[in-house]
């Protein structure tokens, strides 16, 4: 069980995806590339965060 959590390093946002363009598929980072599906950021750092600590980033 886990408290952390992936959230989008531009907006804050928890609605990750794993992202499955074939761009990240292509270059065999599929395991470790994100998408966010509020601000369509993607890379591959994507902080995880403790759940609790949400709180305190978002307004
Ligand atoms: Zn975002």
């Amino acid at each position: 069980m886990s408290n952390m959590v992936r959230i989008c390093p531009r907006c804050q946002s928890t609605n990750i995806s794993p992202d499955l363009s074939k761009e990240a598929y292509g270059s065999g980072k599929i395991f470790n590339s994100y998408k966010c599906n509020d601000c369509d950021f993607h890379g591959e750092f994507f902080p995880e965060v403790d759940k609790k600590a949400i709180s305190k980033i978002k307004k």
